[in-house]
């Protein structure tokens, strides 16, 4: 998020007016859904979190889903599973920039995470089927909100295929902003990692 907001700014106010135009946009959530499970078996021992387990349902009809239990020890018997799916969005959002508040903010379109939210429902309702449980109401299947914040500075738009900056030599992105809006339902701190490697290994080879 700084990275696309440092880039708008930036660019906005021509202290680096060469950036294109693609700089800010393609950002999106990575899917994110958080929802909990209740009304499952009370198991008679005071819940203290669980092991950490993921459930790949890559062949969900509406979208791929990855569902985590996420582990949040409450000290109390909920009967309850707080679980985040990440998934792919359908629709992407964009930074801009205000002149008169001199602020950068992010425009996430309506309905942009609704078909990782129908997906995620239709996963939950699947294990529920299986186990027992309901979808607990509220607060429902959230969307809005993100772990997961990727794009803004993407690769072979925004970047060259190495996090080069376009339109500048030797300004590199090298972290989230440059992954448009997910990483096929998987956490993305290693994905980012990877392509950071990658883009660096490249930049000490050609460009120092
Ligand atoms: C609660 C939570 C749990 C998570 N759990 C997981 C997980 O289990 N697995 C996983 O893979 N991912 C997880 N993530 C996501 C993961 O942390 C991020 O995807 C990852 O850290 C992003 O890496 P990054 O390098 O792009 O940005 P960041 O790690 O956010 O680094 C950005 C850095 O830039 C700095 N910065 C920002 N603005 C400016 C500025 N204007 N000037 C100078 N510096 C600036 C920030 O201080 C920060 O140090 C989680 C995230 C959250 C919030």
């Amino acid at each position: 998020m700084g990275t696309s907001k440092l880039l708008v700014r930036a660019k906005a106010k021509g202290t680096l007016p060469d950036l294109n135009d693609n700089i800010g946009k393609d950002w999106g959530n990575n899917g994110d859904n958080l929802f909990r499970r209740g009304g499952l078996t009370k198991t008679g021992k005071i819940q203290g979190g669980f092991a950490g387990a993921s459930a790949f349902d890559l062949g969900n009809s509406v979208s791929p889903v990855t569902l985590q239990q996420a582990q949040f020890p409450i000290g109390v018997e909920c009967n309850c599973i707080n679980h985040l799916s990440l998934s792919i969005p359908s629709l992407r959002g964009f930074f801009s920039y205000k002149s008169e508040t001199d602020t950068v903010s992010l425009t996430w379109p309506s309905g942009a995470n609704d078909n990782a939210t129908a997906a995620t429902r239709r996963t939950a309702d699947l294990i529920n089927g299986a186990n027992g449980g309901t979808i607990t109401d509220p607060p429902g299947i959230d969307s809005q909100f993100t772990f997961h914040p990727l794009g803004g500075a993407v690769l072979g738009k925004a970047c060259d295929l190495f996090g080069r900056v376009k339109g500048y030599t030797r300004l590199y992105v090298v972290d989230g902003a440059l992954i448009p809006g997910a990483t096929g339902c998987s956490n993305p701190s290693l994905t980012i990692a990877a392509i950071a490697e990658r883009c660096i290994d490249r930049i000490i080879e050609e460009d120092l």
